[in-house]
């Protein structure tokens, strides 16, 4: 270092420097977590701009979210003095893509403005041609063909690089002709999906000498962050780009590779080094992000795993605070604890922006939610909705709005067609004219136009049963407590299987936000007490500008930092997640212990891991097992707490379930037709002892339990003890010490 550095130079550590100063020829540099490759990378932007080695729209470089992006244009900014006009090749992929694409359109038979398709228009058209194909879209869904196709274009494949043993796993080997026929229909449509942003501009880069040529000499730098996350497809339009003049940076860390399942592939790391030889390795060892004791758990977790490059990690920051790690009773304690921690830390004076939670899976941030609404503390979703604002939640509420309160126009509209009932657009204005002549609400428009010619017979009779469905879900409510109220309608509607139907990680998302939707609403007297809470946590905007704690998914928090974090449901099953457990052996696991690795590694002075000792899953209390990852933590740096003293009454409660086939139904997905996963023994967790067990929760059928009699004592979570006058299917009349006589459902209850 001497005086005379630049600014973006001060501070950095010789590797860094190196990093920022071997401008010439391809560098990668590859790092853990924290040991400043964001901050390097950032500096060799600036460095290039200030040495005048290129104009800003000389720089391509590669950000993994747009946000990352806007914030490296800020910092390089500030760097280097606002003498540098805003770089217009800074930001991801797809965006850049989008920009270069809109210039040479016509060379893949699409014009400048073509659109890009959302998910939804991309489904709609493979349906299309999955009928037009004579097809069984109920064996061959078109969620699943669109899962193959995104696959193909990750991989950088046209329809006609899809191999034979690639194809033949969708509808007998059609899956490439329907790739095709989709690529031609989007052609026709002068439209685009977000695969084909890259795919496109691969394709042309490929084709087309004067294009490369034209791009090869205008960046004369290419710089790359989060490495490790790109795919094949991104790969191989990064090296044609930077074939010529080899100036291309990638920062990365293998251990922190968590986007497989999007079509992310290591392997690019070592490929790196084989297409361009003589690659200058930077590697960083120091890490300025957090405390040794954080560091050491991270290091002692992620060591675990087989397949690692391999690095050293060391700090030079106070030995800090231990781990803690936090063992609660159930997921509203997991809650409560972490807003009075959060409420220790403003007491000392630290501001709410400091603490961020991070949630394995997004149906995890609702406790969290309900929980900070309720104690005023300000917080933010970041990548994501909040979870009263997803869709699958919005759709939920609007059924039972409306079965709430007949009138709710709004509620009606949102789902008189979902799931789709044949009641298209036309349908919905017939109603509406009907109801603006009347001044009557669309649901009573509705039930007076069944009577009329006004509507095609189909759809009188697909409305006909839907409002018949609300008139009986209305009776319904009288009888059966909320949340049950709730499954059935979710049921009835078609809703659940909808989303069943669909096969994708994001569905199996959605049906655990659903079964989290319901496990909230046992928390509130009645229905209508529930859907005033929800209005309020929906009008709960806080002010943009004030400062707010965090909630967002692991996978949304890589490459940032947090004073405090706390770790949330570290339990087996959530994390590592059941799909991971049921379906990807190994390398799912590996990949789950990187996202651990990401998780502690955000953490500046303070890791707080918990864990909750119960879950209330389909209703049921079920005990839940710390996670493996909890085992992985070196004792020494670690420091665990309890706080699960009195809650007699549960534990017997949850003794009593022992008796229950499915006690020890654990960490359940919602995934798959009415299955739930279930752990033999309650205490094994190895992944070839978990077996499936049907549970009559979430059963389509009424097929009531067999462990049941007329005359048996049971337990309900809600209404207590009770004893069994009368079964119906699945369905109980009980006879309840305190609460009196109810309609209940089966799975609710436990033998007592
Ligand atoms: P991740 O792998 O999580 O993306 P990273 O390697 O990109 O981490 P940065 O985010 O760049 O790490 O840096 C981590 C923290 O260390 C930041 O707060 C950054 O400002 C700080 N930092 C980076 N380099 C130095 C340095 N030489 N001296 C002091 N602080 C530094
Ligand atoms: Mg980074």
């Amino acid at each position: 270092p001497s005086p005379d550095d630049p600014p973006y130079l001060a501070g950095l550590n010789a590797p860094q420097r190196q990093a920022v100063l071997t401008t010439d020829g391809p560098v990668l540099v590859l790092a853990g977590a924290g040991t400043g490759k964001t901050a390097a990378l950032t500096a060799r932007l600036a460095h290039l701009l200030y040495t005048r080695k290129a104009w800003p729209s000389e720089l391509l470089a590669v950000t993994f979210t747009n946000r990352a992006a806007r914030e490296m244009r800020e910092r390089v900014g500030r760097l280097v003095g606002d003498a540098v006009e805003g770089m217009p090749w800074l930001g991801t992929f797809h965006a850049i893509c989008a920009k270069m694409l809109r210039r040479h359109a016509e060379l893949v038979g699409l014009e400048s403005n073509f659109t890009i398709l959302d998910t939804d228009d991309q489904l709609r058209l493979m349906k299309q041609l999955i009928q037009a194909a004579n097809i069984d879209e109920k064996r061959w869904p078109a969620r699943q063909l669109g899962g193959l196709i995104d696959r193909w274009k990750n991989r950088g494949w046209t329809p006609a690089d899809v191999d034979a043993g690639e194809a033949a796993g969708f509808a007998d080997g059609a899956g490439q002709r329907l790739y095709a026929a989709y690529q031609d229909r989007l052609r026709a449509l002068n439209a685009c999906d977000f695969g084909d942003l890259l795919l496109h501009m691969l394709t042309i880069l490929k084709r087309d000498r004067a294009v490369l040529a034209q791009y090869q000499e205008r960046f004369r730098y290419i710089l790359v962050d989060e490495y490790q996350d790109t795919n094949s497809a991104q790969y191989l339009w990064l090296r044609l780009l930077a074939q010529e003049r080899k100036n291309i940076c990638c920062v990365g860390d293998d251990d922190q590779s968590i986007y497989s399942w999007r079509g992310a592939e290591v392997a690019n790391i070592l490929r790196f080094e084989q297409d361009f030889p003589g690659a200058a390795i930077i590697r960083l060892e120091q890490n300025y992000r957090s405390t040794p004791h954080i560091l050491a758990a991270a290091s002692a977790v992620i060591a675990h795993n087989g397949s690692r490059l391999g690095k050293t990690l060391w700090t030079e920051a106070d030995a800090g605070e231990k781990v803690r790690v936090l063992g609660v009773w159930d997921g509203p304690e997991e809650a409560r604890r972490v807003g009075e921690l959060i409420e220790d830390g403003q007491r000392r004076g630290e501001p709410l922006d400091h603490h961020a939670i991070l949630v394995r899976a997004q149906h995890q941030t609702r406790e969290f939610e309900d929980r900070f609404i309720s104690i005023g503390l300000p917080y933010r979703i970041v990548g994501g909705f909040r979870f009263y604002e997803r869709a699958e939640i919005r759709d939920a509420l609007a059924y039972l709005r409306l079965v709430n309160q007949p009138a709710d126009d709004l509620a009606f509209e949102r789902v008189v067609n979902v799931p789709k009932r044949g009641l298209g657009a036309k349908a919905v204005e017939t109603i509406h004219r009907a109801a603006r002549a009347e001044h009557m609400p669309l649901t009573a428009a509705a039930a007076q136009l069944l009577d009329s010619d006004e509507l095609t017979a189909a759809a009188r009779r697909s409305l006909g049963s839907f409002v018949a469905a609300i008139a009986r879900w209305r009776d319904m409510a009288q009888g059966l407590p909320h949340p049950e109220l709730a499954r059935q309608i979710l049921e009835e509607s078609g809703y659940t299987a909808m989303l069943q139907a669909d096969r994708t990680a994001e569905s199996a998302g959605r049906l655990e936000n659903l079964t989290e939707l319901v496990r909230a609403m046992e928390e509130y007297e009645t229905l209508g007490a529930f859907l005033e809470h929800v209005s309020l946590v929906m009008d709960n905007d806080a002010r943009a500008d004030e400062a707010k704690v965090t909630i967002m998914t692991i996978h949304a928090a890589k490459g940032l930092e947090f004073p405090t974090v706390y770790l949330a449901g570290w339990e087996e099953g959530i994390f590592p997640s059941q799909r991971a457990l049921d379906e990807g052996g190994l390398p799912a696991l590996e990949e789950e212990r990187r996202l651990a690795y990401v998780a502690l590694t955000r953490a500046r002075r303070q890791a707080v891991i918990l864990h909750a000792a119960n879950r209330r899953i389909y209703g049921q209390w079920t005990s839940a097992i710390p996670s493996r990852f909890i085992d992985e933590l070196p004792a020494p740096h670690v420091e665990t707490e309890s706080s699960m003293t009195g809650g007699e009454s549960l534990w017997r409660a949850n003794w009593s379930e022992r008796a229950d086939p499915f006690a020890n139904v654990a960490r359940g997905t919602g995934r798959g037709p009415g299955w739930q996963r279930a752990v033999t023994g309650g205490l094994d967790r190895s992944p070839t002892r978990i077996v499936e067990a049907r549970a009559s929760a979430v059963s389509l059928g009424n097929k009531g339990r067999g462990d049941l009699a007329v005359g048996m004592r049971v337990f309900h979570q809600k209404f207590g003890y009770g004893r069994i006058d009368a079964i119906e299917g699945n369905k109980l009349e009980i006879r309840f010490e305190q609460a009196g006589s109810k309609r209940v459902i089966d799975s609710f209850v436990t033998i007592a």
